[in-house]
């Protein structure tokens, strides 16, 4: 093969990267660069020191955070002769993004203990500012930035040397192993939820305690507590009502998520508001102890589909649709092809058409062209997963009903893959050495390394400090061989 002076593709890739990783903001490489340089750490690591001359040996880089807040989190980083310090990381090409980014000001970066920049910006003000150990990186790569440039151009994954240190043993295990371990973790994951439910339904009875986690699923992780505070005082707000749009204006009036004002912008969404005034404000002082104050919901980065008054709407079309739970029951009581099982839900909990919230993501964007539905077929796994499955699961074992339950459990481990998210992503990449989503298949094979995360990762820090996990892989691999 020619090696890549020979290759006149090589060299030309190699031409052009070098100018494009220059020409972000004068001489300061790109931001995303800079990531990619502290993430592989292709640093003098031996050489760091902060701004104010103390050394730093970054013993964990963190893990690059995919959901807002700082650049990297849960690094595990020393400081001169300290005792090592686990923290996030944010990473700015000056010093001042801090303030002018608002950091200084945002609670998700209150764990911040390093800002990492290109250069350190000769400003007194800046300096003084600034409350954070600061690590200048322009002197200290490992090669010239062109280089780095080109070398990290297609690294999206952890590197090997930061995987976790049960990453090796995992990869030792057949196919079969793995699937075993993320089975028997996915079952704890599932008896958990099964348990609360029991334990829920002991007080307040099955049926309460399924809504109650219908509506903690519909609140998604920003909004599980106002949602499982409305099911809670649901048995006196659906009181008298008598259609899906009335347990809607009822929802959002004790939601307190009704707009007080029209929008005069989009018409549909006033005659909407208007004909749930209508009924609520009648309503309103009866129920003024069940109205939660605005306050309580999270919007921020929330995906116009899943927004709460959205997903109040479906709620109410499901409250409405009397025998909601009789279909439940009598979807687990008739034989379903696997292939058909996430289809066959759906249809349960799909509802035909919203006249209102079929047409508007909320009430003030305007009317799509093309109906949406109010349910992906992503919530529903959620759904199954987290609320049906257990519930069906645990009332077959209160009842002794041992057949129904192996039926639930055979439909746990058949269930198709739940949408990718963040835990997951990291998990696969950190344990099983691979950002490939594919390498889970399954429902319950993702519930199972969600569980390890929980059990073991989130115990420890990102160097893996005194976990168990590596030892129980151990274990399983010595059983197998024995
Ligand atoms: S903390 Fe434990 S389970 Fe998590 S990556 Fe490290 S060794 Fe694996």
């Amino acid at each position: 093969m020619n090696s890549r002076a020979d290759n006149f593709y090589a060299d030309w890739r190699e031409r052009r990267r070098a100018v494009a990783a220059l020409r972000d903001d004068g001489s300061a490489p790109p931001e995303k660069l800079l990531q990619a340089v502290w993430q592989h750490q292709r640093l003098q690591r031996d050489k760091l020191k902060t701004a104010d001359g103390q050394s730093v040996r970054v013993l964990h880089p963190g893990f690059a955070s995919v959901e807002g807040g700082p650049d990297f989190r849960g690094a595990v980083l020393q400081f001169a002769n300290e005792k090592p310090i686990s923290g996030d990381v944010e990473i700015d090409l000056q010093t001042s993004g801090w303030h002018a980014h608002g950091h200084d000001k945002n609670s998700n970066f209150k764990n911040v203990v390093l800002h990492v920049v290109w250069e350190e910006v000769q400003s007194p003000k800046s300096k003084t500012q600034s409350p954070l150990a600061v690590l200048p990186l322009k002197n200290f790569l490992d090669a010239p930035l062109a280089e780095l440039a080109l070398a990290l151009e297609n690294e999206s994954g952890l590197p090997e040397n930061l995987r976790g240190k049960c990453s090796a043993p995992l990869r030792e295990l057949s196919e079969s192993q793995l699937a075993e371990l993320l089975h028997a973790a996915a079952k704890v994951r599932f008896q958990n939820k099964a348990d609360a439910m029991l334990a829920r339904a002991k007080n307040s009875g099955w049926e309460q305690a399924l809504w109650e986690n219908l509506f903690r699923a519909l609140g998604y992780k920003n909004n599980i507590w106002p949602m499982q505070n409305l099911a809670e005082t649901k048995p006196r707000w659906t009181r008298g009502t008598n259609s899906a749009f009335e347990i809607q204006a009822r929802l959002l009036g004790v939601s307190g998520l009704l707009p007080d004002e029209l929008t005069r912008a989009q018409k549909n969404s006033d005659t909407f508001l208007r004909r749930a005034w209508d009924f609520w404000w009648r309503d309103r002082d009866e129920f003024e102890v069940c109205i939660l104050p605005r306050e309580v919901w999270k919007f921020h980065g929330l995906r116009p589909a899943n927004h709460p008054q959205r997903r109040l709407a479906l709620a109410a079309h499901w409250l409405a649709a009397e025998n909601l739970i009789s279909k439940i029951e009598n979807w687990c009581a008739v034989e379903i092809p696997d292939k058909k099982l996430l289809a066959s839900l759906h249809e349960i909990f799909q509802i035909e058409r919203d006249d209102f919230w079929s047409w508007h993501w909320t009430f003030k964007s305007a009317r799509m062209i093309k109906p949406q539905p109010l349910l992906g077929e992503a919530r529903v796994t959620d759904l199954a997963v987290n609320v049906i499955l257990p519930w069906l699961w645990i009332r077959a074992r209160a009842g002794g009903n041992e057949e129904l339950q192996r039926e639930v459990e055979r439909r746990l481990f058949a269930w198709p893959v739940a949408e990718d998210n963040s835990v997951l992503k990291l998990a696969r990449q950190r344990l099983l050495g691979t950002s490939n989503a594919r390498v889970l298949k399954g429902a319950a094979q993702q519930q199972g390394l969600m569980q390890i995360v929980r059990d073991f990762c989130e115990h420890t820090n990102a160097v893996c400090d005194d976990c168990r996990f590596p030892e129980l892989v151990q274990c399983l691999k010595s059983k197998a061989q024995s």
